[in-house]
């Protein structure tokens, strides 16, 4: 439940001052769906604007057991220990659908969350992929406004939610695991061509070998791969999160790209291409719903529908129609 006492003002100043309980309020401010929430969580945001550190954003993703708990916990930790203020938010693609989670509700990266320099939130629990899309990159806003210089955001490696992670990081790191077999690198081609970085986790004991493997092979296939990121090699690495191995490599790997990146100039480039993005996206939401809920419209479309399904007009003829009236009512104003 959202307290309507503390004003838009003070909730402001409470997260910059890096009050995490507040900045849960406030992310929860921003996720919610009621429309008196939605003003409060834009005025919100026009007051933190001003104050958002300058960070690095790392996306996360992998298929269910890879070990991104594990690893976010371990590479999250180190870095709280290294001065750096984490966050870590998550983008949940089942949520969205069943209303169940892939990530979890559980209690996860306790370890990491007790760090007085972490914040994990999980995952949006409702809305369309694009309303949980605006909802992260607004939290991440919030969360740089409260000095996090370090934003992680999680995804499982299902359909859509890498895309549209890809689209807010600046750094795409996909967790892999060995014995994923020919066929599931195959699929792979698509997620290894958004990715700056491939880590194959689980490099211990028995499976150190097979992992070493594993990575020379995905080598082999980002070769002929177009890389993610101008001016930037996509290379495999390994690692155990569970050991703590190879992590420090991963932060060194991640240094290096923000360097040269910023160089170059193509760190700048894709932020602003993706907040142009962002800009196009919601206007394209805002349409679609003004559409949609338009009360002729909402009148009209199923005798349309039928009219289309029952073929007595063709699909343009019904779009001209839909739109016509649509186009008449603000004509009329
Ligand atoms: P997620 O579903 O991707 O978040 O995966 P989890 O972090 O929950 O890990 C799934 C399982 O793999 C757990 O039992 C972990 O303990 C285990 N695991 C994670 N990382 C490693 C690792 O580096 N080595 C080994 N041997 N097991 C690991």
């Amino acid at each position: 439940v959202m307290d309507t006492d503390i004003s838009t003002e003070v909730l402001a100043d409470k997260v910059m001052s890096g009050d995490r309980i507040m900045l849960s309020k406030a992310i929860t401010l921003i996720e919610s769906n009621a429309r008196q929430h939605y003003q409060k969580a834009q005025e919100l945001l026009h007051l933190l604007l001003p104050n958002i550190c300058p960070s690095i954003r790392i996306g996360i993703t992998g298929v269910p057991g890879a070990g991104k708990s594990t690893f976010i916990e371990e590479f999250g930790f180190s870095l709280c220990e290294k001065g750096y203020k984490v966050a870590v938010l998550a983008v949940d693609p089942s949520s969205t659908v069943s209303g169940g989670s892939i990530l979890g509700d559980k209690t996860r990266m306790e370890r990491l969350a007790r760090h007085p320099n972490a914040f994990i939130r999980p995952s949006p629990s409702t809305g369309t992929l694009g309303g949980v899309h605006r909802k992260t990159r607004e939290s991440i806003i919030a969360c740089e406004a409260a000095g996090y210089d370090i934003i992680i955001v999680e995804t499982v490696g299902v359909g859509q939610s890498e895309v549209i992670v890809r689209g807010m990081v600046d750094f795409f790191l996909l967790l892999a695991i060995t014995g994923a077999g020919d066929e599931l690198q195959g699929m792979k081609k698509g997620i290894m061509e958004l990715a700056d970085a491939i880590v194959v986790n689980k490099a211990d004991g028995e499976n150190k070998k097979l992992a070493e493997k594993t990575k020379r092979e995905y080598n082999q296939i980002l070769h002929f791969l177009m890389p993610a990121t101008r001016g930037w090699e996509t290379k495999a690495y390994t690692c155990s999160a569970l050991y703590g191995d190879g992590i420090q490599e991963v932060w060194n790997t991640i240094t290096l790209f923000i360097e040269k990146t910023k160089n170059n100039g193509a760190f700048t480039e894709r932020r602003q291409s993706q907040i142009i993005e962002w800009l196009f996206a919601m206007i394209r939401e805002r349409l679609e719903n003004s559409f949609f809920q338009h009360n002729e419209i909402k009148q009209y479309l199923p005798f349309i529908q039928d009219a289309v399904a029952k073929e007595t007009i063709t699909v343009s003829n019904a779009v001209d129609a839909l739109f016509q009236k649509y186009e008449s009512s603000f004509e009329n104003r």
